[in-house]
């Protein structure tokens, strides 16, 4: 773990930080804003602004949701910010599921 972490994760245990993510978890009324599910245990405030400096900068660039989610939309940022396409193609994906599987 290198100095920022460190810093990161000391953040992460203070006051401030659990009142933040307490406030945000309210304003969301509990719900996971990707998939409108109920946040569950583990949920997490995922940081919009990548920048690892800016880790203690509470404002609007946070969103709640649970860990799947947070995952999944980390996992799709990495392919999205270079190639838009992933988001057509996984459409289209779930389409032809939803095709297949309607038939039985
Ligand atoms: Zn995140």
């Amino acid at each position: 773990m290198n100095e920022k972490q460190r810093q990161k994760r000391n953040f992460r245990n203070s006051k401030k930080w659990k009142k933040f993510k307490a406030d945000k978890r309210k304003e969301c009324k509990g719900i996971d804003a990707i998939t409108l599910k109920p946040l569950r245990k583990g949920w997490n405030l995922h940081h919009e602004d990548l920048n690892e400096g800016h880790y203690n900068i509470l404002n609007d660039n946070f969103l709640p949701c649970n860990n799947l989610t947070h995952k999944m939309i980390h996992w799709l940022w990495t392919y999205w910010r270079n190639d838009k396409g992933i988001i057509d193609r996984l459409k289209n994906e779930m389409e032809k599921m939803e095709k297949i599987n309607k038939q039985e």
